[in-house]
């Protein structure tokens, strides 16, 4: 006989097409987009429910997933399901331009919020640890984060190394959801890539998707094929089967010259996410179920190692920088002292852009045809024929993405473009140039909806980091505006205790009363951004709140 409880990905499938499941367009596209979520060439780990980002999970068990589809079937278009930390516990009488779903995830009260805590609580069943996109039915697969990445990469070369990567070696590690858009955005960049990772099948899955270029078992062999490729000026990533440790080890012991470093191992869980050095796979799994506070000692013990040999290559001329796992914070947790001696990429890279109001904005064809996303790009090409990277980056991504589950795309955009495309793609909907609605959303890590001291908002120019007012005021103004669903989270990218973020999403099904909830929607998300950092005295920032006419004091006159 068939298990009820244990997830079965044929009962899953996302439904395609234009025929409705559901009583209306919003609560059909939380269907899809949560059932994509779990679409086993989208997430991580679908029999457990994890999307990606270690234990990022959908849904908090088989039961949960189940009442959450029943009830989004059974959801009348005045009506609001709630979901707590991925279990769904109720169906309230709204109105038709409120949000279908509000979702919260992973909160726990400052004191209590430590994974001891948390683990002690979803032990007993009681939460979920919803990450940022995984719990709030918005991931994409690794194209989510790969712009993100290739802008990341691209403003290290711009600032260091004349505009290219050609001709240099970058090391990272962790090729999971997120991490393997590394090799990717690095070959983009024309560079050469060494990516340690332990388990062999995240390996395999980034050379599936085209990710990543080729494997290698041996260190010292993938060392000599990135130095070949280096010298010869050719963009190639290389997938190297062992632990980030024994990868920079060797590459200190042989004096090799690396030239950017960092690192994407889930090591925000040093439990369920990062595996220690002093450790195999299989050992690991073992460890981790029969004495956990040993392995999460072993983890500690190995992240300290881990950044101490990151600062050593620093030493020795690379660009190093943390890239928002947290390393850094549990290196000192463990006692090293000088782990904040790199930055975040955040303050190093990405802020000027989250001061424009600029962030992963990403969208998917709910029709489930690739035509409809050919279609999107188009339209956005011809909206912002100005815009050169961008012009660049859709050109690049049709050809090097392969699509995972619903077609997808992502293109970051700023402070008045969201809106114009937003309601661009509305217009495609009801002239019928694609087969059914947009789905528009974007990662809490964006310009306006995180409160993330050691990531987001490291190092902010008035010593705000720590403020959280601020997603959570972006949560209540995308609820007031009528996104389609709207969601509150803590600890994700960083872990327990060290992020709240806030995510939203809207559809565009081609009516008015879309156009309009849009248009709010849309201008007031990034607007967040624009005004949290105008707020904390950005120059950028304060420019751009006023010629969108965000400026409270403008307003006021
Ligand atoms: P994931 O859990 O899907 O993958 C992590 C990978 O790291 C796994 O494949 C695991 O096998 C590997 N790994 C763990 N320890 C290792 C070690 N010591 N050596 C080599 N490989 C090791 O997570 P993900 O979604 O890829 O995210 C990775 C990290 O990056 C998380 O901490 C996440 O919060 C953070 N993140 C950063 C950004 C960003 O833009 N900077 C965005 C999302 C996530």
């Amino acid at each position: 006989t068939i298990q009820e409880n244990v997830f079965r990905a044929e009962k899953y499938v996302t439904p395609t097409g234009n025929k409705l499941n559901c009583k209306g367009w919003v609560q059909e596209a939380a269907l899809r987009m949560l059932l994509n979520n779990l679409n086993p060439e989208v997430a991580e780990k679908p029999e457990e429910l994890i999307v990606y980002g270690g234990r990022g999970k959908a849904a908090r068990n088989i039961e949960s997933l189940d009442l959450i589809i029943k009830a989004l079937k059974d959801l009348n278009n005045n009506e609001t399901l709630l979901v707590q930390s991925g279990k769904p516990v109720a169906i309230l009488t709204t109105h038709e331009d409120a949000p279908r779903v509000l979702i919260s995830n992973s909160q726990l009260v400052p004191k209590w919020a430590t994974w001891e805590h948390f683990d002690a609580l979803e032990k007993k069943g009681l939460m979920m640890y919803g990450q940022m996109t995984a719990g709030s039915w918005i991931y994409i697969g690794s194209q989510g984060i790969v712009q993100g990445t290739f802008e990341t990469f691209a403003a290290v070369a711009k600032k260091h190394f004349n505009g290219t990567l050609a001709g240099t070696l970058t090391v990272t590690a962790g090729l999971g959801g997120m991490g393997g858009a590394q090799p990717l955005a690095v070959t983009m960049n024309e560079g050469v890539c060494l990516v340690a990772e332990v388990e062999e099948w995240r390996i395999d899955k980034r050379l599936h998707t085209r990710y990543l270029d080729e494997k290698c078992t041996v260190i010292d062999e993938a060392i000599d094929r990135a130095l070949t490729a280096k010298q010869q000026k050719k963009s190639l990533s290389i997938g190297v089967l062992c632990n980030a440790v024994h990868l920079l080890q060797r590459l200190l012991e042989r004096n090799i010259q690396v030239d950017v470093l960092t690192d994407q191992t889930s090591a925000h869980d040093p439990l369920i996410g990062y595996i220690p050095h002093t450790l195999t796979n299989e050992q690991a799994n073992v460890l981790r179920q029969e004495n956990p506070e040993n392995y999460k000692a072993l983890s500690y013990e190995s992240m300290k190692q881990h950044v101490a040999y990151m600062l050593a290559l620093q030493e020795k001329g690379a660009i190093t920088f943390d890239y928002g796992n947290n390393l850094r914070a549990r290196a000192k947790e463990a006692g090293l002292q000088n782990a904040f001696n790199f930055p975040g990429f955040v303050p190093a890279y990405i802020r000027p852009l989250f001061c424009e109001g600029k962030g992963p904005f990403r969208w998917a064809a709910l029709s489930g045809d690739p035509a409809d996303i050919a279609a999107t790009d188009k339209c956005i090409l011809e909206l912002f024929p100005e815009n050169k990277s961008l012009h660049k980056w859709i050109s690049m991504a049709q050809q090097r993405i392969a699509f995972q589950g619903l077609p997808a795309r992502i293109c970051w955009l700023g402070q008045g473009e969201r809106e114009k495309a937003g309601l661009a793609f509305n217009e495609l909907v009801r002239k019928g140039i694609v087969q059914a609605p947009i789905v528009i959303g974007r990662d809490h890590l964006d310009t306006g909806s995180v409160a993330s001291p050691n990531r987001e908002t490291e190092a902010m120019l008035d010593g705000s980091d720590a403020v959280a007012d601020w997603p959570i005021l972006n949560a209540l103004v995308n609820t007031a505006g009528g996104a389609s669903w709207v969601s509150l989270h803590h600890g994700g990218g960083v872990g327990m205790g060290y992020s709240i973020h806030a995510g939203m999403v809207i559809v565009a099904d081609g009516t008015e009363a879309a156009a309009k909830r849009l248009a709010r929607v849309l201008r007031n998300d990034p607007g967040m951004g624009v005004i949290r950092h105008a707020d904390a005295g950005y120059d950028i920032a304060l420019d751009t709140l006023r010629k969108n006419g965000l400026s409270l004091s403008d307003r006021l006159k």
